[in-house]
């Protein structure tokens, strides 16, 4: 039988891991649209530049011994530092939770730290950079061959074509490249639409090559669930945002940090929703 302490210590560890990860993602949100370095200088006050004192840099912690504030200029610290911090701590375990611990669980935790890093970004600036999105979606289709990533259309495609069995390895990485190029066609597809319809972009270019990425790790059908269910969270919470904080109908939604809690979301629980949905229509 194990003690209690074994069974509890590997969640205590992915919390501890999320805090630290979160931390440093804090720095990517800051730094990469402003192509600055991650590593160094080390972190300062934005407000007042005084170097942040190792004391003074431990995750959520920190920011509520210091209340908010810098300790040097007392200026308010901004929400999102803990906010990413506990954030990516909540994922990590999750991830944990549900998923348990194998190779899959490495690559989640690669593409949440990529996600999470992106839907904070683009609520600052309303932009997805390149930098991540681009390389993600490479790590997405090499990371195919590592962990399966098991969408199931490469291997309908084939049986459908009539083509012998292919190696699983290979099978995962096809899953990988539609989901990507599906994906990011489909999305294409629909910000022309809405450009020719509307004239002005609702969809930008940052979003589609998230949603690129987004294939390339989870493959068609997530990457659709997240597509619909980022849609379904940006049109609902969106709205309301814009009606309740008295924004006008030119307001610019963060639809790429929706997609990107959406996407989350999907890898985490959408084949469970999936399922579910195929058995409910099975069942008449
Ligand atoms: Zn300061």
């Amino acid at each position: 039988m194990p003690i209690e302490s074994t069974t509890i210590l590997p969640h205590l560890f992915f919390i501890l891991l999320g805090l630290v990860i979160g931390s440093f993602l804090n720095v990517c949100v800051a730094r990469l649209p402003q192509d600055e370095s991650i590593v160094l200088p080390s972190s300062h006050c934005p407000n007042c530049g005084e170097a942040i004192k190792p004391y003074d840099n431990i995750p959520v912690i920190s920011y509520l011994l210091l209340g908010g504030k810098c300790r040097s200029c007392k200026r308010a610290i901004s929400w999102q530092y803990p906010a990413v911090e506990a954030l990516t701590a909540a994922t990590f375990w999750a991830t944990f939770a549900l998923v348990g611990f194998q190779l899959k669980t490495l690559v989640l935790l690669v593409f949440f730290s990529a996600i999470i890093v992106l839907i904070f970004i683009d609520l600052n600036l309303r932009i997805l950079p390149d930098v991540i999105t681009l390389p993600g979606t490479l790590m997405g289709l090499l990371f195919s061959l590592l962990a399966p990533v098991e969408d199931g259309t490469a291997n309908f495609i084939a049986t459908v074509a009539g083509f012998p069995a292919g190696p699983p390895r290979l099978l995962s990485f096809f899953d990988s490249l539609i989901g990507a190029l599906f994906c990011g066609g489909f999305l294409w597809v629909v910000a022309e639409a809405y450009f020719r319809i509307r004239k002005i972009e609702g969809l930008g270019f940052g979003d589609i090559k998230l949603m690129g990425m987004v294939g390339a790790f989870l493959g068609l059908r997530l990457a659709l669930l997240t597509i619909m269910l980022g849609s379904f969270m940006g049109a609902v919470i969106g709205l309301a945002y814009i009606k309740f904080a008295g924004k006008d109908g030119q307001y610019e939604l963060p639809f790429g940090s929706f997609l990107g809690i959406a996407a989350i979301l999907a890898a985490l629980r959408g084949a469970q929703v999936i399922g579910q949905y195929t058995n409910l229509f099975r069942a008449f």
